[in-house]
């Protein structure tokens, strides 16, 4: 007997910072829509993904399930960059996503797929499904990432060699110390697969971007615009953001030490420092980041990771391996001295909380899209620090666009940020009342797209619920007619 609700199957790619925005992807069809959901994670710490399970919304109505193991040691060189490792595992893994699908009776009706997750699209084809990607960054990484393959070699070589910006038709041109780095070296394994998934993004149903009306209306407008944009990639583009996780209410998680902390701080004046899930910095960084958080004399909350020279995404695979993060790398005496005026917390945080705390009052960020999101809803202004992936351009938006951050004068991936300036960047952030008043406002306008009476995201995911209901009632009809 064929569901009258549809199911949806997502599919997240390795790596926390891809598999929240999906879970929260998933609560929303099982919420707002009453869907059945189903999230197939890949190479996700599963220990990690199960301690989400006891807060799903209506559990009957949701599965997660961890795709076997893939072994990739002989397909890709070890040195090779996190997003080619990505991209493999993704793709050793469809065989058992394509015999899950198979076995479920009756078949689901719409395959969401994350960004490296595109070439599953085709097994959607197999099962006659309703075929998305949901792209958890915003529509400024997605114009660059769908527009970059349609360059004819002169603009390219005008970009990489000649280091000129990318000019995107209708949206702000994304300079070259911020260009991804996938676009830099068509020698490398990862070009050619990013440029295949900017590809395949737009052959889909629709795209779901991880943003709102409001927070980027031009890029949003050029990619509908067939004279833009749109020329190279019809589908619709539904921005359904901001997808965040909402704070844990718990009595389990209110316990944490660090919450009790902040409690006693008052309103506002605590800056949080972290680099997402796998950002670290150079021995030398770390010691200067230290002397300008205590230079400042602000009080202070930071996520510290060992340093590791060379590799700002060194503990990206390696998260939840136990707190071995001693920081005995710290400047000698640095945890006495600032024990009234900050905490250091080892690996891993409770940032969620943490920034929806009304003692937090600046976020030294690295700008992935998840931790700028979550800064932007709890209205808490940001310092950015990017690292890799898209984060340069994030950085970029945050600072010269939207008006939410400071940043350092140089790239924190070209040069060591000395403590003078991490000094006046923390007390810039955490006195500007301009600043402080922009990020409030955002909060304001992240709500609105989001509110059920008429927000623009909300119709958004309204709409692509519409669709997958439409289809599975045109599937209902052909059974019994
Ligand atoms: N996160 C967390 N505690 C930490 C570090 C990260 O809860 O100590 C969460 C953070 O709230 C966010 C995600 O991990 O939801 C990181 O995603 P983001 O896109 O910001 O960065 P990425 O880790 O993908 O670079």
């Amino acid at each position: 007997m064929q569901s009258t609700k549809p199911h949806a199957i997502l599919l997240a790619s390795p790596g926390m910072g891809h598999f929240f925005p999906v879970l929260e992807l998933g609560k929303r069809f099982v919420t707002q829509h009453d869907f059945q959901v189903t999230i197939f994670v890949v190479a996700t710490d599963t220990s990690t993904v199960q301690s989400q399970l006891c807060d799903l919304p209506n559990p009957n109505r949701f599965n997660i399930v961890s795709l076997p193991p893939v072994d990739i040691s002989g397909l890709v060189d070890q040195d090779a960059s996190i997003v080619t490792k990505i991209i493999v595992m993704m793709r050793e893994s469809l065989p058992a996503l394509r015999s899950a699908i198979s076995a479920m009776k009756p078949r689901p009706t719409a395959l969401f797929a994350d960004l490296f997750g595109t070439e599953a699209l085709v097994i959607a084809d197999e099962f006659e499904m309703l075929k998305y990607v949901f792209i958890a960054s915003n529509a400024r990484f997605l114009a660059a990432t769908i527009y970059f393959p349609t360059i004819d070699k002169k603009l390219e070589e005008e970009h990489i060699n000649e280091k000129q910006p990318l000019m995107i038709p209708g949206c702000r041109p994304v300079r070259f110390q911020d260009t991804l780095e996938a676009f830099l070296d068509p020698k490398d394994q990862v070009y050619v697969e990013y440029l295949r998934v900017g590809l395949e993004i737009p052959t889909g149903d629709g795209i779901l971007v991880n943003t709102w009306e409001d927070l980027e209306p031009t890029t949003l407008c050029s990619m509908r615009d067939t004279r833009m944009l749109g020329r190279v990639g019809k589908v619709p583009v539904y921005p359904i953001g901001p997808m965040v996780r909402p704070v844990k209410t718990s009595a389990m998680e209110k316990e944490s030490s660090v919450l009790e902390w902040l409690d006693m701080q008052p309103t506002e004046s605590v800056i949080y420092v972290s680099f997402g899930s796998g950002g670290t910095l150079s021995a030398k960084q770390m010691i200067e980041l230290a002397w300008g958080l205590e230079l400042s004399q602000q009080r202070f909350i930071w996520v510290v990771r060992p340093p590791m020279d060379d590799d700002v995404s060194g503990s990206y695979f390696n998260v939840s391996n136990g707190s071995d993060g001693t920081p005995d790398y710290l400047p000698d005496g640095f945890l006495t001295r600032n024990a009234k005026m900050g905490l250091v917390v080892p690996m891993w945080a409770q940032q969620r909380e943490i920034l929806g705390h009304t003692s937090v009052g600046g976020f030294l960020t690295h700008c992935g899209w998840n931790s700028t999101l979550e800064s932007i809803v709890n209205g808490v202004p940001m310092i950015a620090w990017p690292l890799y992936a898209e984060q340069k351009m994030n950085a970029t938006m945050l600072t010269e666009e939207i008006g939410v951050a400071v940043r350092p004068k140089e790239l924190p991936t070209e040069s060591i940020i000395g403590r003078e300036e991490i000094e006046m960047m923390v007390r810039k952030i955490m006195v500007d009342k301009a600043i402080r008043t922009r990020a409030k406002q955002l909060k304001h306008s992240a709500q609105k797209a989001s509110s059920k009476s008429g927000g623009s995201s909300y119709n958004s995911l309204s709409q692509v619920a519409k669709e997958c209901e439409t289809s599975l009632q045109g599937l209902i009809a052909n059974i019994q007619g």
